[in-house]
C-alpha cells in the first residue's frame, strides 16, 4: 500500500486498509505543519483531529462532541467548534458542505481547495486534488467577472469498494 500518493489518487484503499497508519500519519503531519507555521496543535486540537480521522467518513461536530464526552471529560460545544475552525484554517481538515461534516486532509502542507468524491453507500469521502479542476472553475468564473473566494466540489456516487461488494 502506498500512503504517499495524495494527488489524483485515492489516499486509502477503499474499505480494507491499515487505517491506524492513516491516523498516525495524519497526526504526525499535523504536528509538522503546525510547528513549521508556528501555530500550536494543543492536545485538545490533536484529539479532535484524531476523532475526525476515526474513519474516512465525514463526521459532524456533534458526533465528535459525543466522542469527546466518552473520553470522560466534559467539553463545551464551543470548544469543539473552535478546534474544528483551527483545523480548517490549517488545512488539516476539510468541510464537506453537503453533509455539514468534516474529513481529514492527507496533504495539509499545501493550501488547496479539495474536490471530493462522496460515496452514497458507505459514506466515505475520497479527496482529489487536481489543480486542473480548480483552474477550470477559476477561469470560467473569471470569464464571467466573478471573483471566487472559496471552491467546494463534491461529487456523489458509488465508490469502487461498494461497486464490487
Ligand atoms: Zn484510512
Ligand atoms: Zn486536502
Ligand atoms: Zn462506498
Amino acid at each position: 500500500m502506498d500512503h504517499h500518493h495524495h494527488h489524483h489518487h485515492h489516499s486509502h484503499d477503499g474499505h480494507r486498509h491499515d487505517h491506524g497508519t492513516c491516523v498516525k500519519d495524519a497526526l504526525a503531519r499535523a504536528e509538522e505543519v503546525c510547528t513549521s507555521r508556528g501555530s500550536r496543535l494543543t492536545a485538545q486540537r490533536a484529539r479532535v483531529l484524531e476523532l475526525v480521522w476515526s474513519s474516512h467518513k465525514p463526521r459532524g461536530a456533534y458526533a465528535i462532541l459525543e466522542d469527546l464526552s466518552q473520553d470522560g471529560k466534559r467539553v463545551a460545544p464551543l470548544t469543539v467548534y473552535r478546534a474544528l475552525d483551527f483545523l480548517l484554517e490549517q488545512g488539516l481538515i476539510h468541510r464537506i458542505e453537503s453533509l455539514n461534516a468534516f474529513v481529514g486532509c492527507a496533504d495539509p502542507s499545501t493550501q488547496h481547495s479539495g474536490q471530493f468524491l462522496v460515496c452514497e453507500k458507505c459514506g466515505e469521502a475520497t479527496e482529489l486534488v487536481d489543480p486542473r479542476i480548480a483552474q477550470t472553475i477559476n477561469e470560467t468564473a473569471q470569464a464571467q467577472g466573478f471573483q471566487v473566494t472559496r471552491q467546494t466540489v463534491e461529487v456523489t456516487g458509488i465508490c469502487p469498494a461498494c461497486r464490487t461488494s
